[in-house]
């Protein structure tokens, strides 16, 4: 991404979006023609029921996967159809994700888990380090950090997850029903958390169903049949 491409008020910008699915004689539109913009700086929360196009969604915001047409802007660069080895370069420089299922690596401490993308990316060992304890500081677990996974809490080991996920400063985070498998009083702690880094001006993109959940973005995008259904507290 070149210098100007810093300065898109945008993190995302989806024009005229289709992912189609052609099955047999049939198609599926799991993407049928969506625009939207997720400025950055926003808490957005991505909702609907099952088979309305969320993770169809998610894949393509992540660039995991592309559209069948239309143009996805990141961070106003059009990665629509960049070939795969592009998209995992763009994923490692400039996407954080968050998962259900924290996935974090169980033979590593958390402060290794934090610093893992900063070594795919090239940093030198001291200086991953450094920013590792800065992070795993962040998220609050400061008195953890040579711990395993396994010696955490489902909630600590959420928070390095999303340490792990702020390690190259994302463009934006991406969380898959980040509080999916956490219980009622940990899932408002993640989502406070959440809220906080919102605050110090990281753009975060969520799927949830839990409406409760969903309510604490500052902005929903509700899908219907791959189309967008509603807009709440947000312009198109
Ligand atoms: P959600 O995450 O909201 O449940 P999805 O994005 O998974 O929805 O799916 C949207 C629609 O696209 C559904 O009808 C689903 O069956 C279809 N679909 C998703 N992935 C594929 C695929 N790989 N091949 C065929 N159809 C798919
Ligand atoms: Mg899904």
């Amino acid at each position: 991404m070149d210098e100007n491409e810093k300065f898109d008020k945008y993190a995302v910008r989806f024009e005229d979006l289709y992912k189609i699915y052609r099955m047999g004689g049939n198609e599926v539109r799991a993407l049928d023609g969506v625009s939207a913009k997720f400025e950055k700086g926003s808490f957005w929360a991505i909702m609907g029921p099952s088979g309305s196009g969320k993770s169809t969604m998610l894949n393509i915001l992540g660039c995991l996967d592309r559209p069948t047409s239309g143009q996805y802007y990141l961070n106003g660069h059009d990665v629509s159809q960049m070939p795969d080895d592009d998209l995992s370069d763009i994923r490692l420089k400039y996407l954080g994700f968050i998962f259900q299922s924290f996935n974090l690596i169980p033979q590593l401490s958390v402060e290794e888990n934090i610093a893992l993308p900063l070594y795919y990316l090239g940093w030198p060992l001291q200086k991953r380090m450094e920013r590792a304890r800065e992070l795993g500081g962040m998220v609050g677990l400061n008195k953890r950090l040579s711990h395993r996974p396994s010696e955490l809490s489902g909630g600590q080991q959420q928070r390095v997850a999303i340490a792990r996920a702020l390690a190259n400063d994302p463009v934006f985070l991406l969380a898959d029903e980040p509080t999916g498998n956490l219980d009622t009083a940990t899932s408002i702690e993640i989502i406070e958390l959440l809220k906080k880094l919102n605050r110090d001006g990281k753009t975060i993109i969520m799927v949830t169903h839990e409406p409760d959940i969903a309510a604490h973005a500052n902005s929903r995008l509700v899908m219907r049949d791959g189309k967008i259904q509603k807009i709440e507290g947000g312009a198109l």
